[in-house]
Formats: C-alpha cells, structure tokens, sequence
C-alpha cells in the first residue's frame, strides 16, 4: 500500500530489481517510427546565388533541388515566392518524407524592408493548417507540413549582419528553430570567418535573436555533451557545397570546389562546417528539432491564436468558447459603452444650456439696470425743467402785479405789458 506521505502530488522514484520490459519502449519507439517513416520540413531563405540548392543537395546527396551550373545575374524581383519540393529518401530502410521549402526573390527586391512578412505568413499558415486538423473529430491522418528549421544564408560579406538579416531574425526566432549559415565560406579566408562569426554572433545577442544549437542535459553521456558543445561553437555554421567530385592531388576524388592553388573538401572539418551542420541536422539533432517545433515554438503559437479568438484557458486546458455567449457579452458591453456616451453627452448638453442660461440673465440685470440709470436721469431733468417753470410762472405774476400798481397810479397813460 502507498504511504500517505506517497500520496498525492509527488511520484514514486524506484529502481526496479528485476526486468518488466518497459525499458524496451525505445526500440519499439524505433520501431514504430521505422515503419511509419519521418517527416521532415527543411526551410531555406537566403538572396539568389548564395547556393542554397547546392547546399541542399550536398546535404542528402541527391538532386532534390535543381541547382544553376554557373552563376547567372538574378534580375531584380518584386516579391517573395514560397515554393516547395518534396523527395523520399530511404537510408538503411529508414525513409525519410523530405520538404525543402524555397524562398526565391528574398533579398532580391530594391525594397527589403518586408521581405520577411510573406515567410512568416506560411510558416503561420502552416501551423493554422495543423491546428484545424488538430481540431477535426477525426485526427487519426494528420499531415504535418510545419517547418521544422530554417537555415539562413548569410552573405559572406565579412561585416556582421545587414538589416534584412537581422529584420528576418527577429520577426521569425519565435516561430521556427532558426540555424544562421554563412554561404559561400571559401571565398573567405580562414581568418576572416572567425571575425565575421564572432560578429554575427554579437548581432545575435544584442537584438535578443534566439536560434537554435545543441544543447545537453542530464540524460547525456559525457561524450554527447562534448559532441554538442563542438558543433555548438561552430555557430553560425561557415558552409562550401558542391555537387561535383575534385581530383586531390593524391589522385583521389572528393566533393569540393578546385581552385588554382588547392581543393576546398566539403567535407573536411579543416576546410568548413559541412559537416558539423550536417551531423546536427541529420544525425544528432533531426528529432530535437522536430521536438522543438512541435512542443516549443507551435505549442506557443496556439496559446496565442486561441486566446486571440477568445477561448479561455483552465489548468493549461481550453474551454470550447460559445459565439453566442460571445455575442451577447459583446452586446451587452457595446449596450453598456453606448449608455455611458448618452450620459456623458447629456450632461454636456445641460452644462451648456445653464452656462447659456446664465449669460442671457446676467446681460437682462444689465439692460435693466441700465434702464433704471435712464430713467432716474429722465426724472431728475423733468423735476428740474418742472421747478424751472414754475419759477418762471412766478416772475410773470410779480411783473403783472407791479404793472397793475403803476396803472393805477397813473390812470389815463398807456401800460405796456409782457406777453404771456
Ligand atoms: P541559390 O540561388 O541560392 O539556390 O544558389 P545555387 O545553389 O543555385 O548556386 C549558385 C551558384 O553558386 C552556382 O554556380 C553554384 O555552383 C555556386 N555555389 C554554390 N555553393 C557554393 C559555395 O559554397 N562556394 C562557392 N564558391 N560557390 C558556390
């Protein structure tokens, strides 16, 4: 029986003493996936003539891209194309479904400046392509056609990276396990590839890039991890393809490029990092990379998208979300909104009728006042010009007076009187 203290949220930790069989999972994992096969989507995105084809094809050995046998002038694009080819290719009865996605016309433009966009919607597509098969009733025959890394072609230039790069770096690191190579690497000298790397290197980090490398954990041998930190500090991998076997001066052939003063070997580590890359992607690291995409970078892309479409998250499960529901929250939110705009307005309507109101009974106080000024000046000159007349009135009568005592004193004479 569990001990209570083994109940709950902690697992049991045991060594088994004798031999269940579980062990054997890895082998029937092996099994498994011999039978059904692996796929794999490759991405490559570089400017035209960088040898993105030859790369590819140097890689599996085969003709899956067809490749330019000399150098030819890219005419100016207006876009980028997304184009894809598929091949199966099967290695010691293993069989691999292969995707490599093309990008041509990338850094082709005169304008660059969004050249990242169009990969980033396929990318994004392809993970809603995944995640509406994800959704189906029956999810028994998914296709996966998520890309599972994308290698970017620098320019051997020798300077660091240019704005198109750095601009494709950090609109894609959360989307796709990134893996920078530098194109062309024997047209540097050996010198200048560690300066160029340690630059490119130095963009990486300052703009916070993220891009894939190999790294151990506490499941591996002390042998995996030193293999890991070796093709780990090859990073940004400086890379020569060829499609062509060379004569070495010993008289035996190898794939390479001749030059006037030797043979650049594809596959001498001395030379370039074909074949760190090569060990990465293909031996080491092919299912990590399938891991990566699968459980880091689409897992987070669908928290995202589901969230955005309104889907509500419980203990890391989503609840199927009601668009009726949705409506009428949105209906009663908008109802809501639109009440307190009503309210607002007419509270705004009524501050001005007062403001209004209020200016029209200060200017009649005025006008009345003003009235009243008039007024009392009016009565005061009528007053006035009333006690002016009478004053004059009272002149008249005295002078009259005075006459008629003169008249009466001379009796016979002529009295001359004032008009009234
Ligand atoms: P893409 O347009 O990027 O696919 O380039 P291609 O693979 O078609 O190659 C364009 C040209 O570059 C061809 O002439 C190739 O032979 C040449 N090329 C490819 N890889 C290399 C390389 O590593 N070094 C050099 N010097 N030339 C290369």
């Amino acid at each position: 029986m569990r001990s209570a203290q083994n109940q709950g949220s902690g697992a049991i930790k045991k060594k088994m003493n004798g031999y269940v069989g579980f062990s054997n999972f890895p082998n029937q994992e092996h099994r498994r996936s011999i039978k059904r096969g692996f796929n794999f989507t490759l991405m490559v995105v570089g400017e035209s003539g960088l040898g993105k084809s030859t790369l590819i094809n140097t890689l599996f050995e085969s003709k899956v891209y067809p490749t330019k046998e000399t150098e030819v002038e890219t005419p100016a694009r207006t876009g980028v194309e997304i184009t894809s080819v598929s091949a199966d290719i099967q290695e010691n009865g293993v069989r691999l479904r292969l995707s490599v996605v093309d990008t041509p016309g990338f850094g082709d433009s005169i304008n660059n400046d969004e050249a990242w966009r169009p990969i980033l919607e396929n990318i994004e597509s392809r993970f809603d392509a995944y995640l509406a098969q994800e959704n189906r009733v029956n999810r028994s025959k998914i296709v996966d056609n998520r890309v599972n890394a994308v290698l970017y072609f620098i320019r051997p230039s020798g300077h660091g990276l240019r704005a198109i790069d750095i601009e494709f770096m950090k609109h894609l690191h959360t989307r796709v396990n990134l893996i920078p190579v530098i194109a062309r690497a024997d047209t540097l000298a050996g010198r200048e590839v560690e300066t160029f790397k340690a630059r490119i290197m130095a963009d990486i980090n300052f703009h916070g890039i993220q891009i894939f490398k190999p790294v151990s954990d506490q499941f591996d041998d002390p042998e995996t991890v030193a293999d890991n930190k070796a093709i780990a500090s090859k990073v940004p991998f400086a890379v020569v393809g060829s499609e062509k076997l060379v004569d070495r001066e010993d008289g035996t052939k190898v794939r390479g490029r001749r030059y006037p003063w030797g043979v650049i070997e594809v596959e001498n580590e001395a030379h370039n990092d074909f074949v760190s890359l090569r060990q990465m992607l293909l031996r080491t690291h092919m299912e990590e990379l399938r891991d990566a995409t699968d459980v880091g970078l689409y897992e987070a892309y669908r928290t995202q998208k589901l969230l955005a479409l309104g889907h509500v998250q419980d203990n890391g499960v989503f609840r199927e979300f009601n668009p009726r529901q949705q409506l009428e929250e949105e209906e009663r939110l908008h109802g809501a909104k639109m009440g307190k705009l009503e309210a607002e307005m007419a509270a705004v309507f009524r501050q001005k009728v007062q403001e209004k109101e209020g200016k029209l009974k200060q200017s009649e106080e005025e006008l009345h006042s003003r009235h009243q000024q008039m007024k009392s000046v009016l009565e005061k000159q009528r007053l006035e010009l009333e006690e002016k007349r009478a004053r004059i009135g009272t002149g008249m009568q005295q002078q009259n007076t005075s006459i008629d005592v003169v008249a009466a004193a001379h009796p016979g004479e002529p009295v001359q009187r004032m008009p009234s």
